[in-house]
């Protein structure tokens, strides 16, 4: 991504735990540029509770404009108001500027308590879909004229008119385009060659859904078999597991393949070592991420990144953590992860590396926050502020 030299970078720190981590996270991600001879011109931007207070709006225009046009963010979570009708502020922003590919890399950090026999070998990185599938939000509330038109419709147009109960019903529709699909494998393929993956696995439930997370299997080999050059992306066809003697995988070709969603929640546990990058629809992506999450140290280190065409909104995994909020106490390292994600992209690499670094060897020598200390043996507990300065330090 081309970016300018000391580039603006727009920051909503977030509700709930957001005031503690975000201004933590901050400092880190500052100390690590200018250990690197680099500068970044912060812009505050604001959304949710903080947004509400000086613009009397959830998600302001002033925060989409500034994002848009610095093409380069960090956010902190933002808790989503419970209410009839109230969208996520998080996916509001996700689609009103098209950050179609959340990325979540999942990967060990020495030192971190895991349930895992061997945590050492997850380094996955997952491609979800961010625009469609049943979080696109189309869905309509039992009681409803609106969804007794569906149902409707449904019953009689359609002809399924022995799948329904009589009664209260709620209904909602899951589109998965064509279009949606190839650009988010495009991308996972895309990265999985930049960074030197030897495989893509598309992880949909195609047996059940066949026109939905079925077409985004078959969609996503499309792409895989005829976009790019055979000796730098293989399709491995569905038999490959019966016949792998017999086929011919060029030697340093990306390998795309497909799993079903339910076995795959299986085979990552099992078999974490086999699995490098995955693409699939939006709800297995939501589920299949904070499952990887939690094997290499939960919610408080596992970053993530939206990614649209030259842009990107780096945001961690977990949400506002209201309980904890306020109390100087929460885990910022999802944040401060999130930043490198957000580094790498910018190209700003030793930027990157040393943050990944210092936070590492924070965590191993026993300086942690509340929710790593319980499970390591002699850790030191610190609070957010005094667990970012020994990062820095
Ligand atoms: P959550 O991720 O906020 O918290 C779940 C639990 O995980 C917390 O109680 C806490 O014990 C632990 N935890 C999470 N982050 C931590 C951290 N950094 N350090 C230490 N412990 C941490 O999930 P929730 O309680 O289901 O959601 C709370 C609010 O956040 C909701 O309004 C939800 O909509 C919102 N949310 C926002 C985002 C986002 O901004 N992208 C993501 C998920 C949830």
């Amino acid at each position: 991504l081309e970016i300018p030299e000391n580039p603006i970078i727009p920051i909503i720190h977030g509700d709930g735990i957001g005031k503690d981590v975000g201004p933590a996270a901050q400092k880190v991600l500052e100390a690590a540029a200018n250990a690197t001879g680099r500068d970044i011109a912060w812009m505050r931007v604001y959304a949710g509770e903080s947004g509400r207070e000086k613009y009397d709006e959830n998600l302001p225009d002033d925060t989409v404009n500034a994002i848009d046009e610095h093409r380069v963010a960090i956010k902190g979570p933002l808790t989503t108001p419970v209410g009839a009708g109230f969208r996520s502020l998080n996916v509001a922003l996700r689609q009103t500027l098209d950050f179609y590919s959340n990325v979540r890399p999942t990967y060990y950090l020495d030192g971190v308590p895991s349930p895992m026999k061997a945590p050492e070998e997850m380094d996955m990185v997952t491609f979800r879909e961010n625009t469609e599938d049943v979080y696109a939000g189309i869905e309509w509330e039992a009681g409803t004229d609106e969804v007794e038109q569906v149902r409707e419709f449904v019953e009689e147009e359609m002809g399924f008119d022995d799948v329904m109960h009589d009664g209260p019903i709620g209904i909602g529709i899951k589109p998965i385009t064509e279009f949606g699909s190839k650009r988010l494998v495009r991308k996972a393929i895309d990265y999985a060659i930049e960074h030197d993956r030897d495989k893509v696995t598309l992880v949909g439930k195609g047996n059940i859904m066949k026109f939905t997370e079925g077409q985004f299997t078959e969609w996503g080999m499309e792409v895989a078999e005829e976009e790019y050059p055979d000796e730098e992306v293989f399709a491995a066809p569905d038999s490959l597991w019966e016949t792998q003697d017999e086929i011919d995988i060029p030697e340093d070709a990306v390998m795309v393949e497909s799993r079903l969603a339910d076995a795959m929640l299986q085979w990552m546990q099992l078999r974490t070592d086999e699995f490098s990058v995955l693409a699939m629809p939006n709800l297995n992506g939501d589920y299949l991420s904070d499952a990887a999450g939690a094997q290499i140290g939960g919610l408080g280190i596992a970053p993530g990144a939206n990614f649209g065409d030259a842009r990107v909104l780096a945001e961690p995994v977990h949400g506002s953590a209201p309980k904890r909020a306020g109390q100087d106490m929460a885990n910022p390292t999802a944040l401060i992860l999130s930043g490198r994600l957000m580094f790498d992209y910018m190209g700003w690499k030793d930027t990157a590396d040393l943050v990944r670094d210092a936070v590492e060897e924070t965590i191993s020598s026993g300086k942690v926050t509340y929710d790593l200390e319980r499970q390591i043996e002699g850790g030191e507990k610190l609070g957010t502020t005094e667990y970012a300065e020994t990062i820095v330090e």
